[in-house]
């Protein structure tokens, strides 16, 4: 089946997808350290339940929110993706174009890659909901489609009755999810129908795949067997964002301010989808994901299972590195962002690594003033002013920008695809919103310096006005003894007398 909606804008950028989608996905090998990021995750962080020396097994909790139980929290634990010591735990670059650091455990692996106990839900129908839940929080699974937002904040069952699986995989170059439903098309179905149950048993169940991957659409529609609902949709870039895959397959656009629960829609990713089957029917947590390495720099583009904390440098050594790298880039060539070096681990959602040579990298134009053609407006697929978000952030006028939604852009480039001329205007949407980001922070952090500041005056106040009430309370209670004792004397004197 093919749907027919359609949703504002979107470009048809050359996929590259014939790199790496013609071989099954590999297993990467072990790397001799793990280095895992205490954050991988939209949420809360986590803290080290390890400490420098101890031995890990694979799948043991390394790391937990502060209140210990990550499901209740919009926070995932972390587990050791194989088996050996830990050997620091300390900052370390983690995946993000500014080369931060983050603290991250660091894992010598000792090559058994021995589990710890595994305890999967097999039953998982004779349980509630919630416990399902429950365990899928505890196995540390988050949107893999690259938005790392934890799983189970997405399960829970209120009022939802349209699961939607996303194996659009709509941006160029990468084509892990594409291998993954040809190739594991029965975990992808189990672990919708697991999703089903938890959210109280969804009327309707959705596998979207793009019209340029038959392959996959026939393996998941051979595996389905009418248990689900698999359909075709248009490859249009980004048919896979989620408020435009709900529109092409509902008809409903999902507002500015409104998420897709309002409708009754949940969306997970497939990869995701097989992460949950792996988790209640095997007792597996979230160790590894599937990713794709790809671009000139490569000997062999391919797809492979990566542990999580693997170098990427090891990854790239792997698939056969050429001379010449010039560039790496995380995620896919529209959305994804390069990287200083390749030193930084694979986490949680690192989808892909595109590494490209000197040569191949078009030299891009110098930008030109915009001319106003509005050619950027025609495909943003959230019906923004582009050109006006380009001129408020190049002026520094963040309030502007704001007004101008600035914060429902999804980077999703398309606007500089097709800027006749040249201007890179998702840097400087990305540039605003860091900006306004830190701007609220440092208010925040003004806030409560403030709130510090007055109760600490307060406090001053308060201690002053006490002590000079006991001062004043001890000198009457000296001076009625005073009275007393001079009366007293009196008296005796008087008596003395008599
Ligand atoms: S596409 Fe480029 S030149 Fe045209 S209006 Fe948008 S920003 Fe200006
Ligand atoms: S990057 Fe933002 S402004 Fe540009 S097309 Fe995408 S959503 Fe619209």
């Amino acid at each position: 089946m093919t749907y027919q909606w359609e949703f504002h804008g979107g470009v048809k950028p050359n996929g590259h997808k014939s790199l790496s989608n013609q071989t099954p996905i590999i297993q990467a090998d072990i790397p001799p350290f793990l280095v895992l990021p205490l954050l991988q995750h939209i949420g809360d962080p986590t803290e080290p339940v390890v400490q420098v020396g101890d031995k890990v097994l694979k799948g043991q909790i390394i790391a937990h929110c502060k209140e210990k139980d990550c499901s209740v929290r919009m926070s995932v634990p972390i587990h050791a993706s194989s088996s050996g010591t830990v050997v620091a735990i300390e900052p370390r670059a983690v995946p993000h174009p500014s080369g931060l650091t983050a603290p991250c455990i660091v894992i010598e692996t000792d090559g058994q890659d021995t589990w710890t106990e595994r305890t999967p839900l097999v039953n998982y129908t004779a349980l509630e909901s919630a416990k399902v839940r429950e365990h899928i929080g505890k196995s540390g699974i988050v949107g893999l489609g690259g938005a790392g937002f934890p799983a189970h904040i997405k399960l829970k069952p209120d009022g939802i009755d349209t699961l939607v699986i996303n194996g659009s995989e709509c941006e160029p170059y990468i084509t892990c999810d594409d291998r993954l439903m040809q190739e594991r098309p029965h975990e992808i179905i189990i672990g919708a129908q697991i999703i089903k149950h938890v959210l109280g048993g969804a009327k309707h169940c959705i596998i979207a795949v793009e019209d340029n991957k038959p392959a996959a659409y026939q393996a998941l529609l051979e595996t389905a067997q009418g248990r689900v609902e698999v359909v075709k949709v248009p490859t249009v870039y980004p048919t896979g964002g989620e408020r435009q895959l709900i529109q092409v397959l509902t008809g409903k656009e999902v507002g500015r301010t409104q998420l897709p629960a309002h409708f009754g829609i949940v969306v997970h990713n497939v990869e995701t989808t097989r992460a949950v089957y792996r988790a209640v029917q095997l007792g597996q947590p979230l160790l590894s994901r599937s990713m794709t390495v790809t671009g000139g720099g490569i000997e062999k583009p391919q797809n492979l299972e990566v542990l999580l904390g693997t170098p990427m440098r090891f990854i790239i050594n792997q698939c056969g590195r050429k001379p010449g790298i010039e560039r790496l880039i995380m995620g896919g060539a529209m959305m994804g962002f390069a990287l200083p070096d390749d030193e930084m681990p694979i986490v949680k959602t690192t989808n892909c690594l595109i590494v490209s040579r000197a040569d191949e990298i078009e030299k891009k134009p110098k930008p030109q003033p915009c001319i106003r053609c509005g050619a950027c407006a025609n495909v943003c697929p959230i019906n923004l002013l582009p050109q006006q978000l380009y001129w408020y952030a190049k002026a520094k006028d963040f309030k502007k920008a704001q007004e101008y939604h600035l914060f429902d852009c999804i980077d999703c480039g398309c606007c500089a695809y097709v800027c006749p001329s040249h201007i890179p205007l998702v840097s400087y949407y990305r540039y605003a919103k860091a900006e306004i980001r830190a701007g609220g922070r440092d208010r925040k952090k003004a806030e409560i310096a403030k709130k510090r500041h007055e109760f600490r005056t307060f406090r001053i106040e308060r201690d002053k006005a006490e002590k000079k009430a006991r001062l004043k309370e001890i000198k009457a209670n000296s001076e009625a003894s005073r009275k007393a004792a001079i009366k007293a004397a009196v008296e005796k004197t008087k008596a003395a007398r008599l």
